[in-house]
């Protein structure tokens, strides 16, 4: 079943009673107020349907339903502008069973505080997955503890790590370094028997075009785009009419061998 939450707007002033009977019974409710200088609210009664994939602790992404586009809502913002600070608006999720089911969920749901990854059955769990990571460290460790969500951000990661993590962390980096020189050696080669193709194409056209009477200077105005496999003519300086001629005559001479020529020339006055 989704989880839809509901939208309640408010707009009061700081200084009325109602605005701070407000503020204690949401604090009451252990909501935190995400304040924005000038940032909109939303209607009040919109329902949205929550993006259960990836939580967060005061917030929620939602996903598009006919009653509300996707976007990241907060369980409570309040907003104010810079000339009337005691205008106080903003919105908070209502206390109902959406939202009571998406408490619920992040405390069942638990997160690593190093790679964010979450886990539907990590109480009292360690995270593997970025135990490989290039960059993690041992000191580190301690962050790969699963917290509930509701904990997860700014948590205590005190713990210590079990024993063997950092010997599993030193054996996964080695193996994942080795993947990565491999990849890197892998994408140049890729690459150098690219730019040896692409120098043979220019060559094999320039060539031809020279034995077809192609002179210098209309060479130097002939570039390749290798991303596109490309020949244009032209791109420096428009052709003469006269110019492109000469190069369709010596185009046509070899039928253009499979070569992707463009030639770019200038429009008769
Ligand atoms: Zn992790």
């Amino acid at each position: 079943m989704p989880i839809n939450v509901t939208i309640k707007a408010y707009s009061l002033s700081s200084t009325d009673n109602e605005y701070r009977a407000l503020r204690t019974k949401l604090k009451a409710r252990g909501l935190k107020d995400h304040t924005a200088i000038g940032a909109g609210s939303l209607p009040d009664g919109n329902v949205y349907t929550i993006d259960e994939k990836h939580l967060f602790g005061n917030q929620a992404n939602t996903i598009d339903t006919p009653k509300g586009v996707g976007r990241r809502i907060f369980d409570w913002t309040e907003n104010y502008e810079p000339y009337n600070r005691t205008w106080r608006y903003g919105y908070y999720l209502a206390d109902d069973s959406g939202f009571a089911e998406l408490q619920a969920l992040r405390i069942s749901r638990h997160q690593c505080g190093y790679c964010g990854a979450q886990y539907d059955d990590g109480a009292g769990e360690w995270c593997e997955k970025c135990l490989g990571s290039q960059y993690l460290k041992q000191a580190e460790l301690r962050l790969l503890k699963l917290l509930p969500i509701a904990d997860s951000f700014g948590g205590n990661r005190s713990e210590e790590p079990p024993e063997h993590f950092a010997k599993v962390m030193r054996e996964k980096q080695a193996v994942a370094a080795k993947h990565r020189n491999k990849q890197k050696l892998a994408d140049r080669l890729l690459r150098a028997n690219k730019a040896v193709a692409d120098a043979k194409l220019e060559r094999d056209l320039i060539d031809r075009l020279i034995d077809n009477g192609i002179c210098a200077t209309l060479l130097s105005n002939l570039i390749y785009y290798s991303h596109t496999g490309r020949f244009c003519f032209g791109w420096n300086k428009l052709l003469t009419t006269a110019e492109a001629n000469t190069v369709r005559v010596a185009l046509d001479s070899f039928a253009s061998g499979g070569f992707n020529v463009e030639i770019k020339e200038q429009l008769d006055a």
